[in-house]
């Protein structure tokens, strides 16, 4: 049996764990894959329930961090912008277009650069720091490279950025403005993650890519740590969540799971988990349905909604094997419509929903109408990131108004 060591002295962590194989690793020194695979942060959840009093938690401040015996910073410094909880609104206009009562968004879209990317950012950037690593390098479709440019810049940290070369244009220049040496590859974000894998050893920099790294799980679990105490600790029916390197969906399931083990959770009632994609790139849909662990890589992916279009996740089982425990599935809304939806959902709510989530819009109408969801269920839908960081999205250019004409005021009557 292999040594368990604590990462830091007052840290709860006791090891890391391999998904796929169990081997055990050192938690405090700095580690990735092992045989490409991701890993766990294993905790000793029965000194937790010892030491932490659920109750007293909620008085702490309203940050991300208020929850740091479950995660693994213990004495390290903390790189923050002030990720505050992101609220859980109630989206009374769109349950009542889906024939629902109780539905939910829990919008993330007020974080740090504009995504739940922050979660995962700060504390991969926290620990990196931590184990001395000074330059950093991330492949991105969207907002990973943004977020990762903000916290190495506030960690004083280099960062290399590469991007698909049609990523939201303000998604590159956010990690240009941070800093960050940011390149245009004329390929997907797989390519991009191929250039970071290949010059880890020439360039000398840690590889923050999805799940490549052990801490951004368990920054993203705080959505899941967030949401239960938001629902007085008893767990909503249902979850959206648009689904690309699966980091978010896996980090709320290993919530969940270790706040069952805690006794923290008011009973045993398990959300079913719904990983959306579009049809524009779907290879986990396809596993799910074919019954497979592992998913193929989806070739041509295409969708208006860059932070799902991912052809490959080095976490699929992970994802697959979430879904399945939960009683949960995954499934693929129609890409010509995911405009469509993200206008709806603003327009009813006020709520800046950004594609990806206007595609977890698509799916609860497709799930309300199957009966899939039941009308009385409570849904909760994840809002990952703000519709402004999407000019690309925009429809149609907007009427003209000649001022140097008189005004047709019928015009404003007929729109
Ligand atoms: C990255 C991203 C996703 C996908 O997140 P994963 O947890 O990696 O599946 C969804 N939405 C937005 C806005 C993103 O930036």
């Amino acid at each position: 049996m292999s040594p368990l060591v604590s990462a830091t002295p007052s840290s709860f962590v006791t090891h890391l764990e391999s998904a796929i194989d169990g081997t055990v690793f050192a938690a405090d020194e700095l580690q990735t894959l092992h045989e490409g695979r991701p890993l766990w942060v294993k905790y000793d959840l029965q000194q937790i329930r010892e030491s932490v009093d659920r109750d007293r938690l909620t008085k702490r401040p309203e940050t991300m961090w208020r929850y740091h015996e479950l995660l693994p910073v213990g004495d390290a410094e903390i790189v923050s912008l002030g990720e505050r909880m992101s609220p859980l609104l109630p989206a009374p206009q769109l349950a009542k277009r889906f024939g629902l009562e109780d539905l939910w968004v829990k919008d993330e879209s007020q974080l740090p650069t504009g995504s739940f990317k922050s979660r995962g950012m700060a504390l991969a950037i926290t620990m990196a720091r931590r184990f001395g690593v000074e330059r950093v390098a991330v492949p991105s479709a969207g907002n990973a490279g943004g977020a990762a440019a903000a916290y190495a810049a506030r960690a004083g940290m280099e960062c290399f950025v590469f991007m698909p070369h049609d990523t939201p244009m303000i998604n590159q220049y956010e990690a240009l403005l941070a800093g960050a040496k940011t390149f245009q590859v004329n390929g997907l974000i797989n390519d991009c993650g191929k250039i970071v894998r290949d010059g880890k050893a020439s360039m000398g920099w840690f590889d923050l890519s999805t799940l490549k790294e052990p801490y951004r799980i368990e920054g993203k679990k705080t959505m899941g740590l967030e949401l239960a105490e938001q629902c007085d600790w008893s767990l909503p029916d249902v979850i959206l969540y648009p689904t690309g390197g699966g980091t978010g969906l896996i980090g709320m399931w290993k919530a969940f799971q270790e706040l069952l083990e805690l006794g923290w959770l008011n009973n045993s009632h398990m959300p079913r988990m719904v990983a959306v994609q579009s049809s524009g790139c779907d290879p986990m849909v396809r596993a799910f349905s074919s019954g497979e662990r592992f998913a193929e890589l989806c070739r041509d992916a295409q969708t208006v909604a860059s932070g799902i279009r991912v052809p490959a996740a080095v976490g699929d089982f992970m994802i697959l094997d979430a879904i399945r425990e939960s009683g949960g599935m995954a499934t693929a809304v129609e890409e010509a419509r995911i405009r469509e939806w993200m206008k709806l959902a603003v327009s009813l709510e006020g709520i800046p929903i950004c594609p990806e989530a206007a595609a977890c819009v698509g799916a609860l109408e497709q799930l309300t109408e199957a009966g899939w969801i039941g009308s009385d269920e409570r849904v909760v839908l994840f809002n990952t990131g703000a519709a402004q960081k999407y000019a690309e999205a925009i429809e149609s250019p907007l009427p003209q108004i000649d001022c140097l004409k008189e005004v047709d005021w019928d015009q404003f009557l007929n729109r």
